[in-house]
């Protein structure tokens, strides 16, 4: 099987789990983890924030974050595609009571004049928004990458506003990468941010959520009481620490993978668009006369075994990573040209 469905798809390398097998472990909670403590200092460090929390997921990391920095009757700003509003089962209201006040943006991303539009006026009839939040890469809309002015202008805006900051990182380090620019420097302007080890960077488990220091205390006290504190998580931190070594220059080949899978995928007939892909993200819609997406999907996966993703009647993502070779992606642009003309 060929796996270009998403970059969670990853399975740790034998190196990789060399790394997991030597870790250093302790009980997390009492910070007696040595190997734990080494990936929140480093990523604090690297996100340019005082302090750091390491996390079971990324969900936790945007759920708590939600939670900390609003009351219930909130409103958080954001762009409408957004992992947030769509793929976090309505935990921003189920479990912080706030409105998500989703703007729509280009690309999944939005100008700080939009962003200010965004904001009630103050009343007691409105809900109080208290929170910004930007997803760095913004997946739905294809892995784009904010640039850094759009992002230092928005976060301009919230802090004269007297809103919070909040960035899913999910796929920041993708960001670092196609941009040059230091993932620090990115999420220089938030107040919270995180990254996902278990995205691009190929780890099974974890996400490093970072920012001041009161705000990981409050961080700390949600993780306890909703379940998501560990114990000898040095299992788990030792594959983040070896990611952070080993896998984060090489994402560039999957941006260019993503890049040379998205040229051949316009030569094709029967592919309506292609999304120009920012990194390791490629989505494309099939012509509306053909065959729907989900059958294309089936018949790629029953027929040529590779697993791609139909997010639409229309629309399909691929996804590049570290277990998809350049050959892989030759295979898929050919077996997709085969599935299209046979219609
Ligand atoms: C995957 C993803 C998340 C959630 O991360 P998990 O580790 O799967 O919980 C949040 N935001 C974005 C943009 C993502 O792609």
């Amino acid at each position: 099987m060929i796996d270009f469905f998403s970059d969670t798809k990853t399975r740790p390398t034998a190196a990789m789990r060399a790394a997991i097998a030597a870790a250093e472990v302790g009980d997390e909670q009492k910070f007696e983890d040595p190997t734990t403590n080494r990936l929140v200092e480093r990523v604090a460090d690297l996100l340019g924030k005082d302090a750091a929390v390491f996390l079971p997921s990324g969900t936790m990391c945007n759920e708590i974050a939600v939670n900390v920095l609003c009351r219930p009757g909130d409103a958080v700003i954001c762009e409408e595609s957004c992992h947030l509003v769509n793929f976090e089962a309505g935990a921003p209201a189920a479990l912080s009571g706030v409105v998500m006040k989703a703007v729509a943006g280009t690309r999944g991303r939005f100008t700080a004049d939009q962003m200010r539009q965004a904001v009630w006026p103050a009343s007691r009839y409105a809900p109080k928004t208290r929170l910004v939040a930007v997803e760095q890469t913004a997946n739905l809309a294809g892995g784009a990458v904010w640039p850094v002015d759009q992002l230092d202008a928005v976060a301009a805006a919230a802090q004269q506003a007297g809103l919070a900051t909040h960035m899913d990182g999910a796929r920041l380090f993708n960001a670092a990468v196609a941009t040059g620019l230091p993932v620090g420097r990115l999420a220089a302007g938030f107040d919270s941010v995180w990254v996902d080890f278990s995205k691009g960077l190929g780890c099974p488990v974890g996400a490093v959520l970072a920012g001041g220091r009161g705000f990981i205390e409050e961080a700390w006290a949600r993780k306890q009481g909703w379940g998501g504190a560990l114990r000898q998580s040095g299992i788990l931190a030792a594959a983040c620490l070896y990611a952070l070594d080993h896998h984060i220059d090489r994402l560039a080949e999957d941006h260019a993978l993503a890049a040379e899978i998205a040229d051949r995928l316009a030569a094709i007939d029967g592919i309506a668009q292609v999304v120009p892909p920012d990194t390791n993200i490629v989505f494309f819609d099939v012509a509306a006369d053909g065959l729907p997406a989900p059958e294309i999907a089936r018949r790629l996966q029953d027929e040529h075994g590779i697993q791609i993703g139909a997010f639409s009647e229309r629309r399909i993502r691929v996804v590049t990573h570290l277990d998809v070779t350049v050959e892989d992606g030759r295979r898929l642009t050919d077996a997709l040209g085969q599935v299209l003309k046979r219609g």
